[in-house]
């Protein structure tokens, strides 16, 4: 296999080896058309979502910021449809927390127009905030993604 290279182009090719079994994720999912589903997902009903979740599972561990995902690896869900969940809010980043009352933001999503609103229930307002922007950029993203028919 003297052609294969570095799907992003650095690091040298060190897969002068033929196909051996490596346990290696990354190396094994590199192999894989872009519509692979992963068999963790094969029983996500939503085509669209299930590849959608494979390809950010493997960009993930190539470096992609778990916050800036479209999908939940956790909940198995377009991140706009599982953002409401206790679990998504990450007081460490300021995800979906209020740094200024401490509390959980609120996330309203308008399916139908796209858009991501997201509130404190203390002050009604919107934090100013990388983490919120982040938030509302990644939720968008997946609604754009999972209703382009
Ligand atoms: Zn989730
Ligand atoms: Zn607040």
């Amino acid at each position: 296999m003297e052609s294969q290279h570095s799907p992003r182009g650095f690091a040298p090719a060190t897969t002068a080896e033929p196909i051996a079994p490596r346990r290696n994720r990354r190396d094994r999912l590199a192999l894989q058309p872009a519509d692979f589903v992963a068999p963790r997902f094969a029983d996500v009903a939503d085509q669209r979502l299930a590849t959608a979740l494979t390809a950010e599972d493997r960009s993930e561990e190539d470096g992609l910021d778990p916050l800036e995902r479209v999908t939940c690896r956790t909940h198995r869900r377009w991140l706009h449809d599982c953002v409401s969940s206790p679990l998504h809010v990450v007081i460490v980043t300021g995800t979906r927390w209020c740094r200024k009352c401490e509390c959980a933001l609120n996330v309203a999503i308008d399916q139908p127009a796209g858009d991501v609103a997201v509130r404190c229930p203390s002050f009604d307002e919107t934090p100013a905030t990388r983490a919120t922007r982040q938030l509302v950029r990644a939720c968008r993203a997946g609604l754009a993604i999972a209703s382009d028919r």
